[in-house]
C-alpha cells in the first residue's frame, strides 16, 4: 500500500510534524507553509482526488476531516479570527499530491479571489 507521498507520512515512512490524528484522518504541517498555519488534513484510506468521491462513507470521511480541521483550527488558536480551507482538485487546481487532502490555512489575513 501506498503511492505517495502522504502514504509515506501515514506510515511513519517519512517524517511529518503531525499535530492530530483520528482513526479516519491525519493532520501534519505542510513542508511549504503558505500561511503562519498551514495544516493539510488527509484520510488515512487512499482515495486520490475529490472526483473520486461518492457515496455515504465518502461523506462520513469528508465530514471526519472538516471535524479534524475545526479541532485542529482551535487547537492552533486561529479558530475564532478566521480560517481558509481548500481542495485542489486536478491539473488547473494546481493538485500536486495525489492523495485527498484540505489545505487548513490561517494567522493571517486571506486574499480573495484566490490566484
Ligand atoms: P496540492 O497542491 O496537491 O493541493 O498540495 C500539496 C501540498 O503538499 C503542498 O502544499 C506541498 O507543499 C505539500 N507537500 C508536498 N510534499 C510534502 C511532504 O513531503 N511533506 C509535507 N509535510 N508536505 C508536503
Amino acid at each position: 500500500m501506498g503511492n505517495t507521498i502522504f502514504s509515506k507520512i501515514i506510515n511513519r515512512e517519512i517524517p511529518a510534524d503531525i499535530v492530530y490524528e483520528t482513526d479516519s484522518v491525519l493532520a501534519f504541517r505542510d513542508i511549504k507553509p503558505q500561511a503562519p498555519t498551514h495544516i493539510l488534513i488527509i484520510p488515512k484510506i487512499e482515495i486520490p482526488s475529490v472526483r473520486e468521491l461518492s457515496g455515504k462513507e465518502h461523506s462520513q470521511l469528508l465530514g471526519d476531516m472538516i471535524d479534524a480541521a475545526n479541532a485542529v483550527a482551535k487547537k492552533e488558536k486561529i479558530d475564532q479570527d478566521g480560517f481558509r480551507l481548500v481542495l485542489n482538485c486536478g491539473a488547473n487546481a494546481g493538485q500536486e499530491v495525489y492523495h485527498l487532502h484540505i489545505h487548513l490555512l490561517g494567522g493571517r489575513k486571506m486574499n480573495w479571489p484566490p490566484g
